[in-house]
């Protein structure tokens, strides 16, 4: 199961932000609940589906999604949570949902019941519901190979890339997402913060 609020897998009753390991967290999250939800787990499944549980069969959750039915265990879904919205206040750090269904890190800098307005930080911004965000606890991570960055282009535009080698002299290999790659003091890359959507390590 997630912790509701930062979104992380509660892990022998704990997770970073720390608020699933004082509230107990329930196996099961009940039929009528809305939820984000991912259909099974693995290097092409990106996509967090906004839908709602109607069932279970043993472990295994029945939910109904705009793209038909997924069956999913409990740390495939992300409920609905009025105590998480409360906190989703402007200022507050958060991965929000893309409309593609991945998250990204941002901040919330707008709110109109129950939306959130989101500015991620490759500049974007957008009206979202507030339950497609959830509290950012992991502020920082260490610039390293295989690290998610966001990197300035020859043009100066941002965008997200992986650091692909460390090449000395305080420099890195960038590969953007369009696989151009440049070479990038670390002083102008910053880490994207550990995301709690994705598997493996990113
Ligand atoms: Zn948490």
């Amino acid at each position: 199961m997630r912790c509701t609020y930062c979104g992380w897998t509660v892990n022998n009753g704990a997770c970073p932000c720390g608020r699933s390991s004082v509230e107990e967290v329930p196996e099961l999250v009940p039929p009528g609940t809305r939820v984000l939800c991912r259909a099974g787990r693995g290097p092409s499944i990106l996509r967090w589906d906004p839908g709602e549980v109607t069932g279970h069969i043993g472990k295994v959750h029945r939910v109904e999604t705009s793209f038909g039915v997924c069956w999913c265990e409990a740390d495939d879904l992300l409920p609905d949570s009025e105590k998480r919205r409360k906190l989703l206040e402007a200022g507050a750090r958060v991965w929000a949902r893309w409309p593609d269904g991945r998250w990204f890190p941002g901040t919330i800098d707008a709110i109109e019941e129950p939306l959130r307005h989101v500015t991620w930080d490759d500049g974007d911004s957008m009206w979202i519901e507030a339950s497609h965000a959830v509290l950012m606890p992991v502020e920082s991570a260490e610039i390293a190979p295989g690290r998610q960055v966001i990197a300035s282009r020859w043009d100066g535009e941002r965008q997200l890339g992986i650091v692909e080698e460390e090449e000395g002299s305080g420099l890195f290999r960038v590969r953007f997402l369009d696989g151009e790659e440049a070479s990038v003091s670390g002083g102008e890359l910053r880490s994207l913060p550990p995301n709690p959507f994705r598997e493996a390590k990113p």
